[in-house]
């Protein structure tokens, strides 16, 4: 049984695509451990005058192909195994799209929600001070993930500039526009999660018009690809947060949800729906495209064996479990996997960072074509490694392409000293 968590996950998931591989012995092993991780302690002033102490990490996973990239969380569940595994899914991501990066991931152990905006601010600070003889614009670039958005990205490029001297926006990805950020950034991984989708539903030979989709989280993620999906005229019927479901089997308004949860601090909750169900019948419900948009470890076994979606298309970074992946496999449930399907994010995050490089913008079209071309084109590697190799799944195909190519680096770079 592999449902011991995401690392356990992440590790079972390069043994499997091994068989179809052909890399080294030596290099494989490097392969599965991080070349570091950082955790720091991280006391702050809380609005009531006292001091609480909280732990944060930065794991550095393989940089054989180029710089660190991975995002920072903010969530209660985030443990140094967590971002580890986070940080191998970034590893593969960049690779499997093909982008001169490493991969990477931080986190802070915190209930944002129960923290004042001030005290959101010291922590990221503090952090940031803990974090920053690891970063930099050569070494690993941080970015958005759950609980963190383009405020928290100016705190830490902001924080970084001060020790330095200078402006050096380049150091973050997902910045607001007017401190680097760039067009698009915001929207990238939900228009990502848009474009293998509507992929995949060619692919599969079905129409995305009228096709019923249920996404689970309506965080940055899940509203994005709701609202895409719904333009590209598929019927979204359910959505879902921490605080539960809406469903609606003709298709949810989802302007007026997102028109909902802006007033509403973020939350589905008191939305009027047709029907409130619970996120677990969200992600059995009898639709053409499941898309987890929130956390880990959501399709477990159990629910793998009640799934009646004809695909799942993992927008949430390890939402599938590595034995209810098996589980879907035996029944004939394609899962497009999370380093293919929200690689948007890192994506524009590349884009953003080679604009901050040449101290040059482009505009919002020119970015959104570069994004789907580099997804279309890593969608049809995936899809030839499948076709070619006679291997089990999407994922595993996936893996082949972006073990091999990070297994070359080392091979070309050689082991120091
Ligand atoms: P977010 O914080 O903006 O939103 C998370 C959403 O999930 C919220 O609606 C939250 O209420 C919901 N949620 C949390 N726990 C839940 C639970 N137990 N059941 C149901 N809903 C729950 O986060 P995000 O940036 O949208 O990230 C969502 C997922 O996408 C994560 O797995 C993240 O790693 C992944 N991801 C994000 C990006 C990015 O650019 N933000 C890029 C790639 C992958």
């Amino acid at each position: 049984m592999t449902e011991g968590g995401p690392l356990d996950n992440m590790l079972a998931q390069m043994e499997q695509a091994r068989e179809y591989v052909d890399i080294d012995d030596g290099i494989f092993e490097r392969l599965k451990s991080p070349e570091r991780t950082l955790t720091v302690s991280l006391p702050v002033r809380m609005d009531d005058g006292s001091v609480e102490v909280f732990e944060g990490y930065r794991c550095q996973f393989d940089s054989a192909r180029g710089p660190f990239k991975g995002g920072i969380r903010f969530h209660p569940t985030v443990s140094k195994e967590e971002v580890a595994a986070l940080a191998g899914w970034m590893t593969w991501k960049t690779a499997l799209v093909d982008l001169p990066f490493g991969g990477a991931k931080g986190g802070i152990v915190c209930q944002p929600k129960e923290l004042s905006e001030r005290e959101i601010e010291q922590l990221t600070r503090r952090y940031t001070e803990g974090i920053r003889r690891m970063i930099g614009p050569e070494i690993d670039i941080p970015a958005p993930d759950m609980n963190t958005d383009e405020r928290t990205m100016a705190w830490i490029m902001d924080t970084y500039s001060m020790y330095q001297g200078y402006a050096v926006p380049e150091v973050v990805t997902g910045k607001p526009p007017e401190i680097g950020g760039t067009a698009g950034r915001v929207e990238a991984t939900g228009r990502g999660v848009a474009v293998v989708t509507e992929e995949t539903f060619e692919y599969l030979g079905t129409d995305l018009d009228g096709a019923d989709v249920a996404i689970q989280g309506f965080g940055n993620v899940g509203s994005v690809t709701a609202r895409l999906l719904d333009e590209r005229g598929a019927n979204v019927v359910a959505v879902s947060d921490v605080t539960g479901a809406l469903y609606d089997p003709d298709g949810l308004d989802v302007q007026a949800v997102s028109a909902h949860v802006a007033d509403n601090g973020g939350r589905l909750e008191g939305y009027d729906a047709e029907e409130y169900v619970t996120n677990d019948d969200l992600l059995t419900l009898d639709v053409d495209a499941l898309i987890p948009a929130a956390i880990e470890d959501v399709v477990t076994v159990d629910v793998a064996e009640r799934l009646q979606a004809d695909v799942v298309v993992e927008a949430a970074n390890g939402p599938t479990t590595f034995d209810a992946a098996a589980v879907l496999r035996e029944r004939g449930v394609p899962v497009v996997p999370d380093i293919l399907a929200n690689a948007g994010g890192v994506i524009v995050s590349y884009l953003e960072w080679v604009q901050n490089s040449q101290q040059y913008s482009w505009e919002l079209e020119e970015v959104n074509r570069d994004l789907e071309d580099r997804l279309t084109s890593a969608f049809d590697e995936m899809l030839a490694a499948y076709e070619r190799k006679g291997i089990p799944d999407l994922r595993t195909a996936a893996y082949t392409i972006a073990l091999e190519r990070t297994a070359e680096a080392h091979e070309y770079r050689g082991l120091f000293p």
